[in-house]
């Protein structure tokens, strides 16, 4: 039996949350019969309550100085050491990097979880207005194509030995993984296209499946 079913968290400080518990929803239902739930994440108990989390797009820095005042940053680089599957997104790739900087005003010296072993450069791909979709080939995770929405999207400039490329876009990287954390600078939640959405749920449920049964 797989019991009280998976926890999906979703990091609600700021940014897109809402078209992420959607997404999450729709994913946990496809991957695991519902098996689960998904809820909004902001209290440092509700994330430590989370066997996944997600942190959506907005703005870096904005979660970043809310997520340090109000202890979310310590509770989310604590489930991050525990091997908790987490799904960042555009600014929540950003946010989980060790070192950004900004494609026109150079370093920015914001606060950064230092989860993930790369440095991001933000706005990569332009300003908001130079937003757009693209399909996104990620045959790491066994999917040949999905539409990514690039809004403000950052790219990864470095990455350490311990991190795998899922995928690049104009010959920058848009997606990577390091254990059990995925980085996207795209947002697969946005284009009606959940296959990125669905591999993390899946996984995530596995994953706490496979610790209930060691
Ligand atoms: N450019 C934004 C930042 O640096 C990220 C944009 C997004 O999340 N869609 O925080």
């Amino acid at each position: 039996m797989s019991g009280a079913g998976l926890r999906v968290g979703v990091l609600s400080l700021q940014g897109d949350v809402r078209e992420n518990v959607e997404a999450a929803e729709a994913a946990l239902e496809s991957e695991a019969g519902g098996n689960g739930a998904v809820a909004e994440a902001a209290s440092p108990g509700e994330i430590a309550g989370s066997d996944c989390l997600v942190i959506p797009g907005g703005e870096s820095t904005a979660i970043g100085g809310m997520s340090l005042v109000s202890g979310a940053a310590a509770a989310v680089r604590e489930r991050a050491g525990a091997g908790a599957p987490i799904l960042g997104i555009c600014a929540g790739l950003i946010l989980l990097s060790r070192g950004a900087s900004d494609r026109t005003v150079g370093a920015t010296g914001q606060p950064l979880l230092d989860v993930l072993d790369v440095r991001v450069e933000r706005n990569s791909f332009g300003r908001q207005r130079q937003s757009f979709e693209a399909d996104v080939s990620m045959e790491p995770c066994g999917i040949p194509s999905t539409r990514g929405v690039f809004i403000r999207a950052p790219s990864v400039s470095e990455a350490g030995p311990g991190v795998e490329v899922l995928a690049r876009h104009g010959g920058r990287i848009v997606a990577v993984r390091q254990g059990a954390v995925i980085g996207t600078a795209f947002h697969p939640e946005l284009a009606g296209d959940l296959a990125l959405y669905r591999h993390f749920i899946g996984g995530a449920a596995a994953a706490r499946d496979g610790r209930r049964q060691r």
